[in-house]
């Protein structure tokens, strides 16, 4: 067969590790230490982000927008056409953006505003740039974390996931969180632990909820507040079809 076979890693031909030529020990040599090189091997760099894809695609999140591209989202209205060209903008400049004091993007409103289809077209295209983006739904999160809240090495892993990644997708931020009006404690401490964490670091978040930066300031004043600066000259309050549809 003479078929050109195409690798999405050109580097690793997709095995995902590559075979570096290292030192692995250190050999005496009438006194004089000399160092013995074979081979390794190492995970190849696009390994992290098969993984940051692997999870998107095992989301919960359907199908339909695991795809989604910014040129597919229609603005319907000027607030929309304000939120696409912010996202291209945080998309063209993230190599910039990411090391600045206010590198994150909130996108806000009701369900079928297209906030889910902006937010998951900017990690779509990231990813794609070679940028690892964690995508991290909410309310799932929430519960298997508060599951293993007692375990302390359990909790701690799942958490440094989302503290290190390079760039956080939270999906539909503090959904569920609040029951007759008041919000639930335990969640509030864990989401202040993780933003407090990245807000320290400078590492951005990208977030879509349903609730408006101040609604989130409301409930929780120190995680609202520090996202609130960390998503500066970058959050846009949309509207959902609901209101389109009420207003007419
Ligand atoms: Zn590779």
């Amino acid at each position: 067969m003479n078929k050109t076979q195409t690798f999405e890693c050109e580097i690793c031909k997709d095995a995902e590790f590559i075979v570096v030529n290292k030192p692995i020990y250190t050999e005496k040599e009438n006194g004089i230490s000399k160092e013995i090189y074979g081979p390794v091997a190492e995970p190849c760099k696009c390994r992290e982000l098969k993984y940051y894809k692997r999870i998107l695609e095992g989301s919960g999140i359907s199908e339909v927008f695991q795809s989604k591209t910014i040129r597919e989202y229609i603005p319907k209205n000027d607030k929309q056409k304000q939120s696409k060209a912010m996202a291209i903008e945080y998309i063209n400049n993230f190599h910039i953006i990411r090391s600045q004091r206010n590198n994150s993007l909130g996108i806000t409103g009701q369900p079928g505003s297209g906030k889910t289809h902006l937010t998951i077209a900017i990690s779509n295209e990231l990813l794609r740039r070679g940028i690892g983006v964690l995508y991290l739904q909410y309310r799932e999160v929430m519960t298997q974390l508060k599951q293993v809240i007692n375990d302390d090495e359990q909790y701690q892993m799942q958490m440094n996931r989302f503290k290190s990644a390079p760039l956080l997708l939270i999906d539909d931020l503090f959904k569920g969180a609040i029951r007759d009006g008041k919000v639930n404690e335990s969640e509030m401490r864990i989401m202040f632990e993780l933003i407090n964490h990245r807000y320290l670091k400078q590492l951005p978040v990208l977030v879509s909820s349903e609730y408006n930066i101040n609604k989130m300031i409301d409930f929780d004043d120190a995680t609202g507040s520090r996202i609130a600066e960390m998503c500066k000259g970058r959050t846009i309050d949309l509207i959902g079809k609901e209101l389109n549809h009420r207003m007419i």
